[in-house]
């Protein structure tokens, strides 16, 4: 219940009453959305994979060129395998006939007649077997005494070769091979392959020599298509052979060097370094023989065995950086239509949002009265209807006040029409302030007619409200020199129900307007109540 006009609420203090369920107008539109978010992640997402891609290229190139230089290993690991096979059958079978010689010689006493049938068959031995050059028997003091050469003189002595010298000193009858050297009979290069000849006592009776011959191993050497590549054979770690042929090292010791050290120190593998004969880089994979002296070294050109790798690796990497130009050519374009999209989907929403609030100022432009900025006669029909509605549900009292400036016809014959319609907002302006209530509500009902109305109020409250606004106008002492009074003034019906489902609106306003009559009726500047 009203018990008098109570102070106004400090959240709603001069907030003119009856607009409490006005939009409020003029509202900024929405913050500006992340646009830009997607388009920095699609952006990321094109880098990410072709980075992803490029690292992929990278590993596939690394792993190609491990593969390459593996089979380029394998295959010359086994190359000089079986090399290392053929020139150890070649050494053997000059080795066999050696044996025989031997044999035979150890058992003759090495006398001209002895000898003088041994000839052919020396001749023959070196006429079947390709790799030998020579056969050659030697006297405890080095004299020729049998060979398989047609010319030569029996004043020849080789006491002063190394392999004489060895068998001499030594009692071994093992088979020595020896370095290359140059050939007193033909002037060739040639490998001495020999034995100690033992006398019946075991004393040393002289020498058995076959010779193989350097140009043949080389060309054995020459069988094998090494493309880029090299295959060296050495004799006691001096060079012999080689493909592609080097004539003008033979007999020398290998250039020291990585690929010469891992030589010397290993029974087989490979070593990925520069040739020491020509500074080429290679892979080189060597052998040695098991029963002999002898290394195969197979060097493959490094360069030949990448060059497919480097080709593939080119062509691999340019498809790749093809890939990439075009995934970064479709996110552009997909970044720069998700832009447009964004940028349209942006402008749509700022125009709504501008068309909203419109509306909503043109919705409320539509519930006000231009004049004393109260709302409008249809603005409080429908809020009264509310109201009204929601007494009747609730049983709370609900009062109207009808409000009618005096005299104002006179008013606007004296003072002009411009001079009326400011003193209405000034009446308008003091009964706004007269309600305080957030739930009351002032509105302009028509012409100098306004009406209060006031939810959850009694007659005596509706009352004290209507003297209280009776009151502020006369305060306000406009100058009314038409009437007695001598300034403005209002009357004032007072309506006031607990609505019943039998009551209806018109006739609670129907009632305030009978009392607004009364008040009229019994000189005006006074509140009527009705019933
Ligand atoms: P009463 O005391 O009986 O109400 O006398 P009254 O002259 O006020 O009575 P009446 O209703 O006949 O006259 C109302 C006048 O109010 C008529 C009209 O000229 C004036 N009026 C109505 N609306 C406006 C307005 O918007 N501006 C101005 N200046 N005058 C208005
Ligand atoms: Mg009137
Ligand atoms: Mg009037």
């Amino acid at each position: 219940m009203r018990p008098g006009i109570p102070p106004p609420s400090p959240d709603r203090a001069g907030a003119p009453s009856g607009f409490s369920d006005l939009a409020p107008l003029g509202q900024p539109p929405d913050a500006p959305t992340p646009a830009r978010d997607p388009i920095r992640r699609a952006r990321w997402l094109v880098v990410f994979v072709c980075l992803a891609l490029l690292a992929t290229n990278v590993w596939l190139i690394v792993d190609a060129r491990a593969h390459a230089i593996a089979q380029a290993q394998l295959a010359s690991t086994n190359l000089a395998r079986a090399v290392t096979e053929r020139m150890e059958a070649a050494v053997s079978e000059a080795d066999h006939i050696l044996d025989s010689l031997v044999y035979e010689l150890e058992r003759s006493d090495l006398s001209p007649t002895a000898l003088e049938p041994m000839q052919p068959l020396l001749v023959n031995h070196v006429a079947r077997t390709e790799q030998l050059k020579g056969l050659f028997v030697y006297d405890a003091r080095g004299a020729w005494v049998a060979t398989s050469v047609p010319q030569w003189d029996p004043g020849w002595n080789n006491a002063d070769r190394a392999y004489f010298i060895h068998h001499r000193d030594n009692p071994s009858a093992s088979t020595l091979i020896g370095p290359p050297i140059l050939s007193r009979s033909s002037g060739e290069w040639i490998v001495p392959v020999s034995r100690r000849l033992n006398g019946v006592d075991g004393e040393f009776a002289g020498v058995a020599l076959a010779t193989l011959s350097v140009r043949h191993l080389r060309s054995m050497l020459e069988r094998f298509d090494v493309g880029e590549g090299a295959i060296l054979l050495t004799v006691v770690g001096r060079m012999v052979a080689r493909n592609p042929s080097i004539d003008a090292d033979i007999g020398k010791p290998l250039p020291p060097s990585e690929v010469t050290t891992f030589l010397a120190t290993h029974r087989s593998g490979t070593v990925d370094a520069r040739s020491p004969l020509d500074g080429v880089a290679r892979l080189v994979s060597f052998e040695h023989a098991r029963n002999y002296p002898l290394q195969v070294t197979v060097a493959a050109g490094k360069r030949q065995v990448l060059a497919n790798w480097r080709i593939n690796s080119a062509l691999q990497t340019v498809w790749v950086g093809f890939l990439c130009l075009l995934l970064q050519r479709a996110g552009a374009y997909t970044r720069r239509t998700m832009a447009q999209r964004l940028q349209a989907e942006a402008g749509l929403r700022e125009a709504r949002d501008a068309l909203t609030r419109a509306n909503e100022q043109l919705a409320a432009l539509a519930r006000i009265d231009e004049l004393t900025r109260l709302p409008n006669r249809r603005y409080f029909d429908r809020r009264f209807a509310r109201v009204f509605r929601q007494a009747q549900r609730e049983g709370s009292p609900l009062a109207v006040v009808m409000v009618d400036v005096d005299d104002f016809k006179k008013y606007n014959d004296r003072y002009g029409h411009v001079e009326g319609d400011e003193c209405l907002r000034r009446v308008a302006a003091t009964l706004r302030a007269t309600v305080q209530r957030p739930e009351d509500f002032v509105a302009r009902y028509g012409g100098e007619e306004m009406v209060l109305l006031l939810p959850q109020t009694d007659q005596l409250g509706a009352t004290l409200v209507a003297e209280a606004a009776r009151t502020a106008v006369a305060a306000m002492d406009i100058p009314h020199a038409a009437v007695v009074a001598g300034k403005v003034t209002i009357s004032l019906g007072v309506a006031a129900i607990v609505p019943g489902q039998q009551d209806t609106e018109p006739a609670l306003l129907k009632a305030a307007d009978a009392a607004l009559y009364e008040a009229k009726r019994k000189g005006r500047n006074q509140v009527a109540i009705s019933g």
